[in-house]
């Protein structure tokens, strides 16, 4: 397949996403949770392209050049694209350094760093989706990332984990929590690079220097490895898992969703994750 032909192949991918599991309609405001990474950037870009109502978020996350260098990326990818760019400093946001947090509680708690950065990034553009009224909040998870994550879910002996998975979030109504969407859910991650490269998107293609999740990395090699010989594992995956989804969605019971008694914010326990993550430090 020649390069053109790869770009259209690839939009219409993200295209029949969004229109199969209805993820966005043009009345939505979407806002964006980008990186400065090729996933959540290619993401903007499409949605923007495809005449949605787009805005973006960006989280500095203080680390050193790595971040410096993707809020560069991101301010000159808005200015380019005419994308409205909310930019929010984690110190402003929780008073602290993702680094300084994440080494304080990994001390106190066993939870892993990604884990730790995941629920207070998650819980930050929750937060800042419902202040600027948004309707839809679109990350850049592809298909990598959910195959990995389903796999890593079972090995936990916990299904239930997977709940929110999806091309959707299906399960949680509540006017406190933005609808997250995922319009690159069906794309592999090599096809991803490979789209950002050829469009010329300023984008670092480094992980995070930070984390280092030993079992996603194993469950992440492996997988490539067997792809080599089966094409559609991470699909078949990802395909067994929605077939299976609707099953666990209908477990969950209803109320489940609780505010947190510290913050307020939607929680599964009586207190949130990220109030526990900051109970650690302060104590
Ligand atoms: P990750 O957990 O690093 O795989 O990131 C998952 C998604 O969260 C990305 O695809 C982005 O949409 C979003 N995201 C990650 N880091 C940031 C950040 N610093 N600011 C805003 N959104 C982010
Ligand atoms: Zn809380």
């Amino acid at each position: 397949m020649n390069d053109k032909a790869f770009i259209l192949n690839f939009k219409n991918q993200v295209k029949n996403t969004i229109q199969k599991y209805k993820l966005a309609s043009k009345k939505d405001k979407i806002l964006v949770a980008i990186s400065g990474g090729k996933d959540s950037t290619t993401t903007l870009y499409l949605l923007k392209k495809f005449g949605y109502n787009v805005e973006a978020l960006h989280i500095d996350l203080l680390m050193g050049k790595w971040s410096k260098q993707n809020l560069k990326n991101v301010k000159e990818f808005c200015k380019t694209n005419k994308i409205k760019l909310h930019i929010f400093s984690i110190r402003d946001e929780i008073g602290y350094s993702i680094c300084y947090v994440k080494s304080v509680v990994q001390q106190k708690t066993k939870l892993r760093q990604c884990t730790i950065c995941g629920i207070i990034r998650r819980n930050i553009i929750n937060k800042k989706a419902r202040e600027i009224r948004a309707t839809k909040l679109a990350t850049g998870h592809n298909l990598d990332d959910e195959a990995q994550t389903v796999i890593m879910n079972w090995m936990k002996g916990n299904p239930q984990l997977s709940i929110n998975m999806g091309p959707v979030t299906g399960t949680i109504h509540d006017k406190k929590f933005v609808t997250r969407i995922k319009p690159l859910y069906f794309c592999r991650e090599k096809d991803i690079r490979k789209y950002s490269e050829l469009m010329k998107f300023p984008v670092l293609y480094q992980r995070c220097p930070c984390v280092f999740s030993a079992t996603r990395h194993e469950i992440r090699n492996k997988l490539d490895e067997l792809e080599k010989k089966n094409p559609n594992i991470k699909d078949n995956i990802v395909k067994n898992f929605l077939a299976i989804q609707p099953r666990l969605r209908k477990q969950e019971s209803k109320g489940n969703l609780i505010y947190c008694d510290v913050c307020g914010e939607p929680s599964r326990n009586k207190t949130c994750n990220m109030c526990k993550i900051m109970g650690n430090i302060k104590k």
